[in-house]
């Protein structure tokens, strides 16, 4: 998907995209669209999802005019994913640079304004915002840095965005930012006396933004999700704090965000995506109930993509077609989500998981299958390591042992509790090496690789539930959480 003449940057949360000219390499066909070449170098573009002129224009520092001139484009509102366009007098430079901006929870297009030192017409244009009010956590915004300079309305000078809580007033702000209670109210063009509501959105100039997300809606005083954009298949991280002790509780996609706290202020919760969810805009909603009693309900928008998961076909023998009889998997299947959808208070993850094999990945997990030409109505649930049989299996994390049981389609199954409502299931195992109760510590042998159940040859499938979703095992092997 990118683009081979951009370099991909990765500052923390933010990209930056460097294009790099193809100085000179103007193609004949250039003419075809009956323009002239300008003098200058030209380059080539390829036109990527979510891309329009405006933004192409943007990011050569070049205009919408020039590039539909020079390509015949007679509707500018028309050019398609994977359109070559020939870009006249590239530029590099201060407006050829584009900072993208992934919308995390707290952010708003007002705080987003003043940090990247932007306008919210540039913002709005650059990203095809019809409302730009609405914003949705793990979008990604373009940010037209220092798009034409003479845009900037007066008042846009740098400096960072107050969204006013219960109790405070313009003299509690002045101290608490360093600055004349003057220097607010002109900046803010507040009338005098300067009384203030809660939920008021305040310019403090002179300030530097703060590198994480203001404006959230009390009591919350920070919210992270990790990764963002969530999606398919995918476990997505919540750590919250509140403004005092709190319980938090909440909901997403139709089921329940439990959370763990700790020092009374601070909140964590894993949650997994189901991988046939659909791609969307999904509410996350917070029920935060504070310690005097105060209870706030917040819904935050959140981004679900596509898991990007490819699709195959398995064709079973003869014999083993019994095991798709759906009584019989339905109550295996059943017996293994009481298990793997429950939850405990007690956390035995800690930081990254260890693979589980030394085998190689024969099989990722999110392959949309269909067994004999069926529909493509389910997905493989695990991660396979092809292993030779008899290899050892190793616990990627503490945790204590839920089930261990001879089943017919999974074979001899284990499943460990990592706390927290994160649960491995280890399948088709020659033998099982622990038993129900057991506390088992990351690296311990726990099984020994087999081809029981409904296998075609010995492998691991090691599964991963959180909160009663199937989820990439291997992200956790990748990043820790929440
Ligand atoms: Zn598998």
């Amino acid at each position: 998907m990118i683009d081979p003449r951009s370099i991909l940057l990765r500052l923390g949360g933010i990209a930056v995209l460097l294009a790099v000219l193809a100085a000179g390499h103007a193609p004949a066909t250039a003419q075809e669209g009956g323009g002239v070449a300008p003098p200058g170098s030209s380059t080539i573009h390829i036109v990527q999802r979510d891309e329009n002129l405006f933004r192409i224009a943007l990011q050569y520092g070049t205009t919408v005019e020039a590039i539909a001139a020079f390509n015949g484009i007679a509707d500018v509102r028309v050019i398609a994913v994977g359109q070559r366009l020939l870009i006249p007098n590239a530029q590099t430079g201060a407006s050829g640079v584009l900072v993208t901006h992934t919308v995390a929870p707290g952010d708003s297009l007002s705080e987003l304004v003043a940090r990247y030192h932007t306008t919210i017409e540039a913002l709005a244009e650059a990203n095809n915002l019809s409302n730009p009010a609405l914003l949705y956590i793990g979008q990604r915004l373009i940010v037209p840095q220092g798009a034409g300079a003479g845009a900037q309305p007066a008042g846009s000078a740098p400096g960072t965005v107050h969204s006013v809580r219960p109790g405070q007033n313009i003299y509690r702000l002045a101290v608490q930012y360093g600055i004349p209670v003057n220097a607010l109210v002109e900046a803010n063009q507040l009338a005098w006396p300067a009384p203030l509501f809660f939920g008021q959105t305040l310019r403090i100039p002179g300030v530097s933004a703060p590198e994480r997300a203001t404006g959230l809606p009390y009591p919350l005083l920070d919210a992270q999700f990790q990764p963002l954009p969530a999606a398919q298949g995918k476990t997505l991280g919540l750590r919250l704090v509140t403004d005092g002790a709190a319980q938090i509780s909440g909901a997403f996609m139709g089921r329940p965000l439990r959370f763990a706290t700790h020092d009374a202020s601070q909140h964590a919760a894993v949650f997994g995506i189901s991988a046939l969810a659909q791609p969307g805009i999904y509410p996350l909603t917070l029920t935060i109930d504070a310690a005097n009693g105060q209870r706030t309900e917040i819904t935050l928008r959140v981004q679900v993509e596509s898991g990007g998961y490819a699709a195959e076909q398995i064709v079973l023998a003869a014999e083993q077609d019994s095991l798709l009889d759906p009584a019989l998997t339905g109550v295996e299947d059943e017996a293994v989500a009481r298990v793997m959808g429950g939850f405990t208070t007690q956390r035995h993850f800690d930081g990254m998981m260890g693979l589980p094999s030394a085998g190689a990945i024969t099989s990722q997990f999110g392959t949309r299958r269909s067994y004999n030409h069926g529909a493509l109505s389910t997905f493989h649930s695990g991660t396979d390591f092809g292993a030779g049989p008899g290899a050892p299996i190793i616990a990627p994390a503490a945790g204590v042992v839920a089930l261990t049981e001879a089943l017919s389609v999974r074979g001899n199954a284990t499943i460990i509790d990592h706390g927290w409502g994160v649960y491995s299931g280890f399948w088709h195992q020659a033998e099982i090496k622990v038993k129900v109760g057991d506390v088992v510590t990351p690296g311990q042998v726990i099984g020994l690789v087999g081809s029981t159940g409904r296998s075609t040859g010995p492998h691991l499938h090691w599964e991963l539930w959180v909160g009663g979703a199937q989820v990439d095992p291997m992200q956790w092997v990748q990043q820790s959480f929440p």
